[in-house]
C-alpha cells in the first residue's frame, strides 16, 4: 500500500502535526490565490490547492509526506443529546 500521497484522513479538528511522519500540517486554500497567499505559500504557511474548489476536498496537508486531512463535521442528533442528559 503505497498511497501516502493521496491519503485523506478524516479529522474533527486541525492536527498539530502529521500522525505519519510528524511533519508540519498546513491549511490548504482553494480559489485564486491573492498576492498575500502566494507569499504565505512561499513561506510554507499554506498550501495552494488550486483554483478549483473541491467539494469534500482536503482542508490540510502534511508538507513532508503529503498526507491530507479533511475536517468532518460531527452531526449531533438532538435526540442523542437529550437521551444522554437523561441518564
Ligand atoms: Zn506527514
Amino acid at each position: 500500500m503505497n498511497q501516502e500521497n493521496d491519503t485523506i484522513i478524516d479529522v474533527t479538528r486541525k492536527p498539530r502535526k502529521c500522525p505519519h511522519c510528524g511533519g508540519k500540517v498546513l491549511p490548504i486554500t482553494f480559489g485564486e490565490p491573492s498576492a498575500e497567499l502566494c507569499e504565505k505559500a512561499e513561506r510554507r504557511e499554506v498550501i495552494l490547492g488550486g483554483c478549483c474548489i473541491i467539494l469534500d476536498g482536503p482542508d490540510y496537508q502534511c508538507v513532508d509526506c503529503g498526507t491530507q486531512f479533511r475536517i468532518i463535521i460531527e452531526y449531533r442528533n438532538p435526540d442523542d443529546v437529550f437521551n444522554r442528559k437523561k441518564k
